[in-house]
């Protein structure tokens, strides 16, 4: 896979490259085309020109091409999965799952382009008739992040391929190269040229500065960081851009009195090691009643300390490196903060003995709100406890950020669950289960969270316009 895919990047001729490594020991895996401005405005072109074509096929044309996308994905998933493992280093378990659950986006975004239903609105004079449709919004720049390196990129791309948009895409310059085997297999299926484009580019703030400022790209559609996401949305004023913006967590995982403890364990081992924690709707704090704190916490070390560490290529691992060096040193960084102000470590607290990017699952308690960690977004694996005594306590505490992604409780009482489920302010609440995402319910936060919906029928409605068609004279 990765011959065939520089094979297909050798076509971009910019003279320029950049390397990608391994995160999991460093080695250098492939260099790929380093593009900039130029290639991002004759990308846009591209996308221009086939923007009129693609929108007027009938969605069971787009869908007939998706699927065989779709189709090409899930025939290569092992090839695309362990890629994907070798530049961004989770496990290949999850490396193979996420190709799967990427593909899961373009399947079902075909299908529901068909429903793009419009509205017949009654009329307010005899001879009016009122009209909803749905439209296209036009050449969409997408930017994504390396954690997910291809679902972040079909579940952009699939919606607004299904809506009729075109696209320019810039991946993360840590993972190009699932983004264009995806492109590629892309190509395979049968996408007209122009359709989707993509852009490898060390310098993300040089093509971004053009995607968002371009006036013939209608919405830009963004994961990463709230950091990004502000700089992105300023940028995208110029020309009043639509945008769907999918910024930083600070998940609360709370654990009631009344909660199956052995099922919150498992539920924090999941949200928590997943991607070794490098997730934004990873738990960041987790909250427990104290009356439950000692059980909970010894359960979850223990379970924790039994997770292999390694190469996301051996078999038994379940937590991979960091992404890379800046990662480690961040969240090194926060630990330490933690321990020299009081916290202690009931496991971990320190860098993994095989080094490079690796750092060690550890547990903390004993943290104040002046250290660090209590308001950073972790990105590690790192588990923050915290005590607190009452259901009210627990709502302001956890509410009280300005982010907005994922929250999760675990709780028997009925009556708890839908009041706590309805008071935190969280674009996603799970409750008793882990929020595994599937195509057809909306991703996305409030707050500094972010804007818009990725994934179900509103994921496609963030790419289209409504335009109101009145007809009168109908006598
Ligand atoms: P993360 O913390 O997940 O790395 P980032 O926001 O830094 O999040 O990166 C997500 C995406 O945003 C990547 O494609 C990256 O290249 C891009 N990016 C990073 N910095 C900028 C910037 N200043 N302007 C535009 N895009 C950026």
């Amino acid at each position: 896979m990765l011959a065939q895919v520089l094979a297909f990047a050798a076509r971009f001729k910019t003279g320029k490259t950049f390397a990608v490594y391994n995160p999991a020991d460093g080695v250098h895996i492939a260099d790929v085309p380093d593009m900039g401005a130029e290639e991002t405005h004759a990308a846009i072109a591209a996308a221009k020109a086939a923007f009129p074509l693609w929108a007027v096929k009938t969605a069971n044309e787009r869908a007939a091409i998706m699927r065989k996308w779709h189709g090409l994905i899930i025939e290569h998933k092992d090839a695309l999965g362990h890629l994907l493992t070798l530049e961004q280093g989770k496990p290949l378990v999850e490396g193979i799952g996420e190709v799967a659950f990427g593909a899961g986006f373009v399947e079902w975004f075909a299908e529901e382009g068909k429903r793009l239903y419009g509205d017949i609105v009654p009329p307010h004079m005899p001879d009016r008739r009122c009209l909803v449709l749905k439209q296209p919004i036009g050449v969409v720049g997408a930017i994504t992040p390396w954690n997910f390196p291809s679902a972040m990129i079909t579940r952009k791309v699939a919606p607004a391929l299904a809506a009729g948009c075109t696209i320019v895409l810039k991946p993360a310059e840590d993972t190009p190269l699932s983004a264009l085997a995806l492109a590629m297999l892309a190509e395979q299926a049968g996408f007209p040229a122009g359709v989707i484009n993509i852009v490898t580019a060390a310098s993300a703030p040089e093509v971004a500065g053009v995607l968002t400022s371009h006036p013939d790209v209608r919405k830009i559609s963004f994961t990463g960081s709230t950091r990004v996401g502000k700089i992105l949305m300023a940028q995208c004023a110029s020309t009043v851009k639509k945008l769907s913006l999918e910024l930083g967590g600070n998940a609360p995982f709370i654990v009631f009195d009344d909660a199956d403890l052995d099922a919150a364990v498992q539920g924090a081992l999941a949200t928590k090691f997943r991607n070794a924690g490098q997730t934004c709707v990873s738990a960041n704090r987790f909250y427990v009643q104290a009356s439950v704190m000692a059980d909970f916490v010894a359960r979850l070390t223990k379970a924790i300390s039994e997770l292999p560490v390694g190469s996301g290529f051996h078999a038994q691992t379940r937590v991979g490196p960091l992404i890379n060096k800046a990662a480690i040193d961040k969240v090194s960084g926060l630990v330490s903060d933690a321990l020299a102000k009081g916290a202690q470590a009931t496991l971990g607290g320190d860098r993994h003995v095989l080094g490079g990017n690796f750092y060690a699952p550890t547990v903390l308690t004993g943290l104040t709100p002046d250290m660090e960690i209590a308001a950073a977004e972790i990105f590690g694996p790192v588990v923050a406890l915290y005590p607190f005594e009452t259901e009210a306590e627990v709502i302001q505490l956890a509410n009280d950020t300005p982010y907005g992604l994922a929250s999760y409780f675990w709780a028997r009482d009925i009556g708890r669950i839908f009041r706590v489920g309805e008071a935190l302010e969280y674009g996603m609440v799970g409750v008793n289960e882990i929020l595994s995402g599937h195509p057809g319910t909306p991703f996305g936060g409030v707050k500094e969270s972010g804007q818009g919906r990725e994934g179900s029928r509103y994921g496609l409605d963030d790419f289209v316009e409504i335009k109101y068609l009145a007809i009168g004279g109908l006598n």
